[in-house]
């Protein structure tokens, strides 16, 4: 291989044909794309101009993969996009700059192109009989085309485009005046006693920021927050000021409603409409038929069932959990009037008593539940750090993989790696064969976006030889790093992210199908997160934390009584989160359910659509719709319910591991062989019926979170 060769142009020559990193300069991508776009075109225009009668063979399967040659677009694409996100640079963005719109108006060449569509059609209407994966294949390649347009005439199609851009824009908008209105406002402080209870962590970044707004040099000393998360969560938790914390909350929740430029309340009208029009132009009732028709709830019906069922399980509980709540709120207050009094920066809350109790405020909620949950499990993140040092929580994991599926890591360094810091390793399974390249890239570093997530360099799929191409998976983390006189030593919250990414990456490694677009984590929105969420379940697992949990130093177990804390504290204020969440879901449903045009007024609605999940008083100015960036900027208008429907299927699935013993190797096989080696080869309801033997039930969830199952309550 020559020095100036493309390396996208040639068989790598790397162990396991492994992306060369080491080999890869700026200027090759651009060539690359290029050069893929081409090769697209080339191949699609001989597909179109196949004088034979289109069938599956010459049709769908032209359009899935190449032939004769590697699928260069996809691959300068896969390492690219993945790069953009863990090892990114200035010229790497002003490059993604320039590709992204060339890469859209490539996508829609293809979905618009009539004649191809012709073909697709054809197949689809006289195809010969197939297997369920090849059906899958052009079920979704059809569809695809249709969700894009393909069916409509002429008007329609620019009609579409129309609304489509529309949207866009409108979404563009609404992310920008949230971001504006966020940054907007500011809560400064110049009496440190207005402090109080604040950690000094949080004191400190307040300072920063308030220095960094006055720079003048006889300015005087001062604590800045904001409404970004880091700043407005410790104040709302910490904060002993009852005017301040409710001064920031309604700064929070009345974002993007005043009579400015940055309101969002018509452009949330406008996208509820564009949204059904695009639904109803492409032949759907609503919205939301629109979307779960590709979605394993699959319509509106199971949607509200899990919505309601979730309600009526929870709501007892819920409302216990704000009794407890409103317990403690008195009782302190009652004592704090007392303590007030010598505190100056109270005056105005204490000199005149109000008659009246006071009452619990959604100002308040955060700061009581915090101390209600010292009190009752004394229990604190950085406690467990010392067990959980990085290089045993990775023989842990590794470990547990093994225990469950047999299958073993060996770091090979030899495969190139884009960072230092990256690990590469081969993964065998049981009878000893390759299964798949493993790349783990676990600490936050410049050029690395933060989050966590799971991604592929190289998808499975079986070529047209018949040689299964084995997967190349890689997790990004941005976990705890290593200081001079430590290792890096992860919180409980850390291990379950990292068993979550490994739990999609499993669903990459095992994965066993022919077509690559099927293959591994490429299934229905709300089932990709089954094999993630389902080994988080294991981070509280004893028999799990006795493999690994060691304390760095004195290589102490982790004590069963520490354990046995974590697990109860688990389910603190359960109920009240799942009808927040519950809350959310009604609130989407409502706006993507609508048939007619939606003439109402935003803020009312909403209060009216949420009301069965929401136990505490509304206020009447605060409004969510018009930051719910999730249903109206987002991916997930008409999905959101999709965070609970995954929760279900999760604890069900574990639920079953438990019943057997959470290492029993058969059940783990059955897990791999009906769900994690599948794909999106079958709807994913049939897949989960193979594995359990009946759908999923709520039972599992309501169990782990110590919920008795509710009796039909009327609505
Ligand atoms: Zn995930």
């Amino acid at each position: 291989m020559s020095e100036n060769i493309n390396p996208f142009f040639e068989p790598y020559g790397t162990p396991h044909d492994a992306v060369p990193f080491d080999r890869i300069r700026l200027e090759h991508f651009e060539e690359a794309f290029m050069e893929g776009i081409r090769r697209d075109n080339e191949q699609i225009e001989k597909t179109i101009n196949n004088p034979e009668k289109p069938t599956f063979e010459n049709t769908i399967i032209n359009t899935e993969e190449d032939e004769g040659y590697y699928d260069l677009l996809s691959r300068v694409s896969t390492v690219f996009f993945n790069l953009l996100s863990a090892e990114t640079n200035d010229e790497m963005d002003a490059l993604a700059q320039k590709m992204q719109p060339i890469l859209t108006q490539h996508s829609n060449d293809i979905r618009l192109n009539p004649r191809l569509f012709e073909r697709i059609r054809y197949v689809h209407l006289h195809h010969r009989k197939l297997t369920a994966e090849e059906k899958m294949l052009l079920d979704n390649c059809y569809e695809g085309f249709v969700r894009s347009g393909a069916l409509l005439d002429e008007v329609g199609k620019e009609r579409l485009r129309q609304l489509t851009e529309e949207a866009s824009m409108l979404s563009l908008q609404f992310s920008q005046n949230l971001l504006k209105e966020q940054k907007a406002f500011t809560l400064d402080i110049t009496d440190e006693a207005q402090l109080d209870g604040l950690p000094e962590t949080a004191r400190e970044a307040a300072a920063l920021a308030w220095k960094e707004a006055n720079s003048t040099a006889n300015s005087k000393p001062g604590w800045r927050f904001t409404l970004d998360y880091p700043s407005f969560s410790p104040f709302m938790t910490y904060s002993t000021q009852r005017e301040l914390r409710k001064q920031l909350y309604m700064a929070r929740n009345t974002i993007c409603t005043h009579d400015n430029a940055e309101n969002n309340l018509e452009i949330c009208k406008r996208l509820i409409n564009l949204r059904r029009e695009i639904a109803q132009l492409l032949g759907y009732k609503t919205y939301a038929d629109y979307v779960l028709k590709r979605r394993m709830a699959s319509n509106t019906r199971s949607v509200y069932r899990l919505l309601n069922d979730l309600i009526d399980a929870y709501k007892p509980t819920a409302v216990k959990e704000r009794d407890e709540l409103k317990a403690l709120f008195k009782k302190l207050e009652a004592r704090g009037e007392k303590l007030e009094n010598s505190s100056s920066t109270k005056k105005s809350l204490t000199s005149h008593p109000s008659p009246l109790t006071p009452k619990l405020m959604p100002w308040d909620s955060g700061f009581y539940s915090h101390k209600l949950q010292m009190k009752k499990y004394n229990i604190d993140a950085e406690m467990l750090r010392p067990y959980f040092e990085l290089k045993n929580v990775i023989n842990g994991v590794f470990g547990l993989a093994n225990k469950l599926y047999g299958i073993t890591f060996k770091e090979n360094k030899d495969i190139p790696v884009y960072h230092p810091d990256v690990k590469a390793y081969e993964v065998f399974d049981k009878d000893g064969s390759f299964l798949a390249v493993f790349y783990a890239d676990f600490h936050p570093r410049k050029g690395k976006q933060g989050g966590a997530w799971m991604t592929e360099y190289q998808g499975q799929y079986i070529d047209r030889k018949g040689e299964n191409v084995r997967p190349h998976v890689s997790v990004v983390m941005n976990l705890t790093k290593p200081t001079e006189d430590k290792p890096a030593l992860l919180t409980l919250g850390e291990v379950e992210t990292f068993l979550h990414e490994f739990g999609h990456s499993l669903h990459g490694m095992f994965a066993n199908t022919r077509f690559e677009s099927l293959s591994g984590t490429n299934v229905w929105w709300d089932f990709v997160e089954l094999p993630s969420q389902f080994m988080e379940n294991f981070a509280i697992e004893k028999d799990f934390l006795r493999t690994f949990a060691f304390h760095y130093q004195t290589g102490e177990p982790l004590p069963d009584e520490l354990i046995n804390r974590i697990v109860k504290s688990r389910n603190f204020m359960a109920a009240t989160a799942c009808l927040r969440q519950v809350s959310f879901g009604l609130l989407d449903m409502a706006y993507y359910t609508k048939k007619d045009e939606f003439k109402d007024d935003i803020i009312p609605f909403e209060k009216k659509a949420w009301k069965k999940a929401i136990l505490g008083e509304q206020l009447p100015d605060t409004c969510m719709t018009v930051q719910f960036s999730h249903i109206m900027a987002g991916g997930y208008a008409a999905g959101y319910y999709s965070y609970k429907w995954a929760e279900v299927l999760d604890a069900d699935a574990f639920a079953v591991f438990k019943k057997h013993g959470i290492f029993n190797q058969e059940i783990a096989q059955r897990f791999r062989d009906c769900i994690l080696s599948k794909g999106g080869t079958e709807h994913p309801m049939t897949l989960y019926k193979n594995f359990k033997g009946s759908e999923p039930t709520i039972d599992a969830l309501l169990k782990r979170n110590g919920i008795a199952k509710g009796k039909k309550v009327k609505r």
